[in-house]
């Protein structure tokens, strides 16, 4: 059973701030933008009782473009209007380095990954990351974690053809991959379902059969 999925922020539920932002950053509460369906998305994964994990590079800090702070401020902000509509962020991971800090955890190294999966005691089989750039997948593959692309940020599906990582799966956007999720998810149930009930039957057979037995004895 689904109970975590990753996800990265910015390009997910946010939109990219490269092109149209001062720093290509979401330094300040009034640059983040849901993505259409985001919230939607957020909400149906709360209701499905399956928690949220972001993880996410802000690199933007150590450069000098914004602040702890202001990141804590645009993080406070995403995590309200995400709770007012009825979804829920559970964690969030955010790595404040640059390539040179030579990290651990700025993706596509999986240290934000490794440490969450460890902190939930979560195999990695048994959940998605879900990004929208090559440093995801890369991350999410590391971490034996099954990847999902979403099409609804930094990268298109032509950038995705030249990438030596693929990703498990592909879709326009995150409700799109919610859905297909849920799915899944609901498919899994019904068939655990179906096998219940047939151990059941063939338990209850198998003691009319053993009576049947005794009878002939
Ligand atoms: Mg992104």
């Amino acid at each position: 059973m689904l109970k975590i999925i990753f996800m990265d922020r910015d390009g997910v539920i946010n939109k990219d701030p490269g092109g149209w932002t001062k720093y290509n950053y979401v330094t300040e509460p009034n640059e983040f933008h849901f993505l259409p369906g985001a919230l939607k998305a957020l909400k149906l994964l709360h209701a499905n009782r399956i928690r949220v994990v972001i993880i996410s590079n802000q690199a933007g800090v150590s450069k000098g473009c914004f602040t702890k702070d202001m990141l804590s401020r645009v993080n406070s902000k995403m995590c309200d209007e995400i709770g007012k509509a009825g979804g829920a962020i559970d964690d969030v991971y955010y790595c404040i380095h640059k390539d040179e800090d030579n990290c651990a955890c700025r993706k596509p190294k999986t240290g934000m990954l490794e440490k969450a999966l460890a902190k939930y005691r979560l195999n990695p089989k048994n959940t998605f990351m879900v990004g929208d750039s090559k440093v995801d997948v890369m991350a999410g593959r590391g971490a034996g974690i099954k990847t999902i692309f979403v099409l609804s940020g930094k990268a298109t599906a032509e950038d995705m053809k030249k990438w030596e990582v693929k990703p498990d799966y592909c879709f326009g956007g995150l409700l799109e991959a919610v859905e297909w999720i849920l799915n899944k998810e609901k498919r899994r149930a019904n068939r655990s379902v179906g096998r219940k009930k047939l151990a059941h039957k063939d338990r209850a057979s198998g003691a009319q059969d053993l009576e049947a037995g005794e009878g002939v004895q």
